[in-house]
């Protein structure tokens, strides 16, 4: 029998794993709570925003011993269905404010609201359900392209995985591999690119229909012609998923509807992308004229 639970799958992978951490990596991707067992998970029914996921005078430290915050007086809505970006300097707390977002951490003051309700233990678990996340170091196992990808939905289709590679801009290489789909990447196969690894994660998380997608800097190692590809795909997705995306390169959220810029964790700026480019001094009209300098 299929063993779907990723639990499972990965004791049944056993030493291809190669350590702890990247199990916790992995269970991070796709926010399985790890106390659950198959049946469980199943029961926990999907969140769908009807309007808004929004932070109340948030407030989060990781020592709660010094009064330090990562993050201070955050007041946000992050609404259904639209792109919204989070941008600021290395250290400003955007890792941080999507791990909130997401329950993996807990405001020491204030809330975080879903549709006006706070996130509890029970519509945690269901907001879980409905986010693909992708992390910055993405996590791919010794094993085949196609292992990879149904490590966390393991009936996709053939059709549904090149849909998903073809959204993440990869079938074009991974057709192009001696095995495609069953071509075995790491030690003991193909070594891909930082990019293409972020690509194939990219096309992991599409294939789970997530009714929330949030990217933290996963395209960070893409090359500007596979990033530009896949912000048009995600421009497609628009209207379709909530999309938190946090970008180092400001060109990957020019279509973002709405853009919260932190600095030493708090929001120094709110609003469109054109809005902050237009105002002047701004941190963010800074933060692209750094990188507008810094690509010519
Ligand atoms: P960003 O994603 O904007 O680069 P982070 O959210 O990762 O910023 O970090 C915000 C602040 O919190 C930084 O000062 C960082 O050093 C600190 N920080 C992040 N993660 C941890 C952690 N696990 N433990 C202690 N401090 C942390
Ligand atoms: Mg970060």
């Amino acid at each position: 029998p299929r063993v779907s639970s990723i639990q499972s799958n990965l004791e049944e992978l056993g030493s291809l794993i190669p350590s702890f951490q990247v199990l916790i990596n992995l269970q991070h991707e796709c926010l399985r709570a790890n106390e659950l067992d198959e049946e469980d998970y199943d029961k926990i029914k999907p969140i769908l925003i009807q309007k808004e996921l929004e932070c109340q005078n948030v407030y989060f430290t990781y020592d709660p011993k010094v009064s330090t915050y990562a993050l201070q007086n955050i007041n946000i809505q992050i609404p259904a269905n639209q792109m919204t970006a989070i941008v600021g300097p290395s250290g400003a707390g955007k890792s941080t404010l999507v791990d909130l977002l997401m329950g993996l951490n807990r405001p020491e003051k204030g809330s975080v609201l879903i549709d006006g309700t706070p996130l509890t233990k029970d519509n945690m678990l269901s907001l879980r359900r409905s986010i693909s996340y992708v992390s910055q170091d993405p996590f791919l196992f010794n094993g085949s392209i196609r292992e990879n990808l149904l490590l966390v939905t393991p009936n996709a289709s053939e059709e549904q995985l090149w849909e998903a590679l073809e959204f993440a801009a990869s079938s074009d290489f991974v057709r192009k591999l001696p095995n495609g789909l069953d071509t075995i990447i790491g030690d003991r196969g193909i070594r891909l690119s930082g990019g293409e690894r972020q690509r194939i994660v990219l096309a992991r998380a599409i294939l789970r229909k997530p009714s929330i997608l949030v990217l933290d800097e996963a395209t960070s190692a893409l090359d500007s012609e596979n990033e530009s590809k896949i912000q048009a795909a995600l421009d497609g997705l628009k209207g379709t998923m909530t999309i938190i995306v946090i970008a180092h390169r400001l060109s990957t959220i020019r279509n973002a509807n709405q853009v919260i810029v932190l600095e030493n964790g708090r929001v120094a700026q709110f609003g469109g992308f054109m809005q902050l480019t237009e105002d002047h001094g701004g941190l963010f009209s800074n933060l692209l004229q750094k990188q507008m300098k810094a690509a010519l």
